[in-house]
C-alpha cells in the first residue's frame, strides 16, 4: 500500500483529515511520523500557490505522495482579507480567539457593512516525480459579533451558515465535513487519488 503524507502541523486539520480519508486504500501518515519537524514558508499569493508549494516541497524531501492544503477566510467588506494571511492575522503567538476578536473589531469599526464571507480551501497532491493535482472547495457564510459553539477551530465560532442558522463551531466534525470547504476539496481530491491508484495498479 502506498503511503500518503498529510502535510500539516495544524491539529484541527489533522483531526478533520483522519475522518475524511479513513476509507482510502493508502496508509495515511503525519509529518511527525515522517520525521519532518520543519515548516515550509507560505510565500504564495493564492491558496493554490501555497498548497502546491507545501505539497511539492514535502514530497521532494520525503519521497512520499504528499497531500497539503491551504485555506482561509475571505471577508468581502475587508476586500478578501484575511485570505492567505488567515493563520497570521493577529501576529505570531496569537490564538484562534485573538484572531476572530480582531476580525470582529475590524468589522465593527466599519459600521454597518455587509458581513458576507467564505471559507476557501485548495488541496494539492504531489508525487515525488513532480506529478501534481489540485482541487478546491468553498462555503459561504456571514461574520457575527458574538462567538457561538465549541467544535472546530479557527474562525468557526464567528462564521454563521445562514441556511442552517448555526455557526460552523456548532456543527460536530461529521456535519462540518459534509459541508465545509475542506470537506468539498478533500472529497474531490479523493476521487482524483482513487483514479490515480487504479491507473498505477493497472500498469503494475
Ligand atoms: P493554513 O494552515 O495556512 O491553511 O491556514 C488556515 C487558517 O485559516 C487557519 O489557521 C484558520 O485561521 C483559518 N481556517 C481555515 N480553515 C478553517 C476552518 O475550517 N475553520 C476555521 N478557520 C479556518
Amino acid at each position: 500500500m502506498h503511503k500518503l503524507l498529510i502535510a500539516t502541523h495544524n491539529a484541527g486539520k489533522i483531526r478533520e483529515y483522519q475522518t475524511l480519508l479513513a476509507d482510502l486504500p493508502l496508509e495515511v501518515i503525519s509529518l511527525a511520523e515522517a520525521g519532518v519537524d520543519w515548516d515550509v514558508e507560505e510565500t504564495g499569493r493564492t491558496f493554490t500557490e501555497n498548497a502546491i508549494l507545501k505539497a511539492s516541497t514535502y514530497a521532494r524531501a520525503t519521497d512520499l505522495w504528499t497531500w497539503a492544503d491551504d485555506s482561509g477566510l475571505e471577508v468581502d467588506a475587508l476586500n478578501g482579507a484575511p485570505g492567505v494571511y488567515s493563520a497570521r492575522y493577529a501576529g505570531s503567538g496569537a490564538s484562534d480567539r485573538d484572531r476572530y476578536l480582531k476580525l470582529i473589531r475590524e468589522l465593527q469599526a466599519l459600521g454597518s457593512v455587509d458581513r458576507s464571507a467564505r471559507f476557501r480551501c485548495v488541496v494539492a497532491i504531489c508525487l515525488p516525480n513532480g506529478e501534481t493535482l489540485t482541487t478546491e472547495g468553498a462555503v459561504e457564510g456571514r461574520i457575527i459579533d458574538a462567538p457561538r459553539g465549541s467544535h472546530g477551530f479557527g474562525y468557526d465560532p464567528v462564521f454563521l451558515l445562514p441556511g442552517e442558522g448555526v455557526t460552523m463551531a456548532e456543527l460536530d466534525q461529521e456535519a462540518k465535513n459534509r459541508i465545509s470547504h475542506r470537506g468539498q476539496a478533500a472529497r474531490a481530491a479523493k476521487v482524483r487519488l482513487t483514479a490515480l491508484i487504479e491507473a498505477i495498479n493497472e500498469t503494475g
